[in-house]
């Protein structure tokens, strides 16, 4: 290319969520505090910043490590929330507990409570759209004492009584999109009952902080020539805005972090953005900026 630079910007929009943020920073607290903290599960789906926490003295327990905690030992709850026996457990064992529990997922573990207490009155059940086994589907069937329904696909809808009444919930961080279809589909299904009556009530609890990605990152992924998009190899959230931005610019790398970057990448290009999922560390996409700089 000719004596030109490209450009290099990092998306606005990209990195932690408030609540990944907030948990982090509860974490940096209670390491510069106490010097040790275990969390219950990965913090963040981020490998280079698990590798950062954990070189600060953060452990990471697994599911069965509650068990085997001892009174006084200092245990982080991380974003997507517990359910209510985690915290009886933990309180049994005289654990210190820290709740990072996002404000968000607190509200919508609230509101599946109430929401199973009305059904089991009426005979009806609890709906959520979610990932089974993701820790907040865990915390949130927990809190709804196992009156709820885990749906992940619509070939699954088949499974539902629509002659009963239902409350319908999403896990903050599922697709809206995929979202609004799995309702219209339980909707239809309810008017087609013996009664045509709708028993239906759907609460659209997806988190803004991840619906408005996914238009951002289309915009921001059209707006440049190249995109090296930043994400954990876990991370869901991260799948999915990078096929967002691999539809819209075919010239989208993914990468975990700069060892992958390729300077044939950049050859072409007169704008390259860097961008990363909601659980992509900041300082992570700077190294990724930083690294492109001395490579273009
Ligand atoms: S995505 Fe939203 S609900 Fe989930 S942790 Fe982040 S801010 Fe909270």
């Amino acid at each position: 290319m000719d004596n030109l630079k490209p450009r290099i910007e990092i998306d606005p929009s990209a990195g932690f969520c408030s609540g990944v943020k907030r948990a982090i920073e509860s974490a940096e607290n209670l390491l510069k505090s106490a010097g040790e903290v275990s969390c219950l599960g990965e913090i963040v789906h981020n490998e280079a910043e698990m590798d950062r926490l954990e070189g600060l003295g953060m452990r990471v327990m697994g599911p069965d490590d509650t068990k085997i905690q001892k009174a006084g030992s200092k245990v982080l709850i991380r974003a997507h929330g517990v359910p209510p026996e985690t915290y009886k457990e933990l309180k049994d064992k005289q654990v210190v507990i820290t709740d990072a529990t996002c404000p968000v997922v607190l509200r919508l573990q609230q509101k599946v409570k109430q929401a199973s207490a009305e059904m089991l009155q009426v005979g009806g059940t609890v709906v959520i759209y979610g990932k089974p086994g993701h820790a907040e589907i865990a915390g949130l069937v927990g809190n709804a004492s196992g009156n709820a329904i885990v749906i992940s696909t619509p070939d699954q809808l088949d499974s539902l009584d629509f002659t009963k009444p239902m409350m319908v919930f999403s896990q903050t961080t599922s697709d809206l999109n995929l979202y609004r279809e799995i309702c219209d589909t339980i909707l239809s299904l309810a008017r087609k009952t013996a009664t045509g009556e709708t028993k239906v009530m759907i609460h659209q609890t997806i988190c803004g902080q991840v619906s408005r990605r996914a238009p951002a990152i289309e915009k921001f992924a059209g707006s440049h020539d190249v995109i090296i998009f930043v994400s954990g190899s876990d991370s869901s959230n991260g799948k999915y805005l990078a096929g967002i931005s691999k539809f819209v610019n075919d010239h989208t790398y993914i990468v975990t972090g700069p060892g992958q970057l390729n300077p044939e990448w950049f050859a072409k290009a007169y704008t390259i953005g860097i961008s990363g999922a909601t659980s992509t560390p900041q300082w992570l996409m700077q190294q990724i900026a930083s690294e492109i700089e001395s490579m273009i």
